[in-house]
């Protein structure tokens, strides 16, 4: 789960309606309240819900805000209710309560909640106060506190589909840098002749930093190649 900044309230939820002088984000949640009083699960997005998916992947920079996972052109992005909207109907439209998700972690977590959850905006989370990889070939996320552990288990943060997603996202990196290296052929020959691994330490950071934005499971490939 890596730290992501929040970004302001989108104009779909927080412009007005000239009517009745009540923000979008008002109007739907009284409507939601309704709704949710008659025990009905009629969830209506209308037409907001293409306006969040894209406002909610630029904060994540188009991965899932719990497993990381890059979301490809014609991948399901759905919409993570923090607080379940059932449960919280108050917050069902609050920008701040909002997540881009991938299906497998949104039916993982489903109506769960709990007070320990992790939000990735938060400002005080970062990753590595709160997680950790000892191991590089098991491929697990290990937590550090009970509530970095809850967002593991609800969200199922070491399912098997995951572990070897950050197996094929290292090969995937290791291709990369092959081809990298192919193209500095020279500067890389003589750096491994050289033995420099700090050298060789630096390239493969360089790389990884500056292809930052595109990969998945960043946080287990820094820790897989060592570098910060
Ligand atoms: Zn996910």
């Amino acid at each position: 789960m890596r730290k992501i900044t929040l970004t302001p309230t989108p104009s779909c939820l927080s412009d007005k309606y000239k009517k009745t002088n009540k923000t979008v984000q008002e109007d739907r949640t009284e409507r939601w309240i309704i709704k949710t009083q008659k025990k009905s699960n009629n969830w209506d997005w209308y037409e907001l819900r293409n306006c969040l998916v894209v406002k909610l992947l630029e904060a994540t920079q188009k991965h899932c805000a719990f497993c990381d996972k890059k979301f490809r052109e014609d991948d399901l992005v759905q919409i993570e209710h923090f607080k379940p909207k059932v449960k919280y109907p108050k917050e069902a439209f609050e920008w701040s309560n909002l997540y881009a998700i991938c299906p497998k972690c949104n039916s993982n977590k489903n109506k769960k909640y709990h007070e320990y959850l992790l939000k990735p905006d938060a400002d005080n989370y970062q990753f590595n106060d709160n997680y950790e990889y000892k191991d590089r070939l098991s491929f697990e996320l290990n937590s550090k506190n009970e509530k970095a552990d809850k967002n593991i288990e609800l969200y199922k943060l070491n399912r098997a589909e995951l572990k070897k997603a950050r197996k094929a996202e290292i090969k995937r990196l290791d291709d990369k840098i092959t081809d990298l290296e192919k193209i500095n052929y020279l500067e890389t020959i003589n750096l491994f002749l050289s033995n420099k691994p700090k050298q060789k330490n630096n390239l493969v950071s360089n790389f990884i930093n500056k292809n930052i934005n595109l990969l998945s499971y960043r946080n287990f490939i820094l820790y897989y190649y060592n570098v910060n």
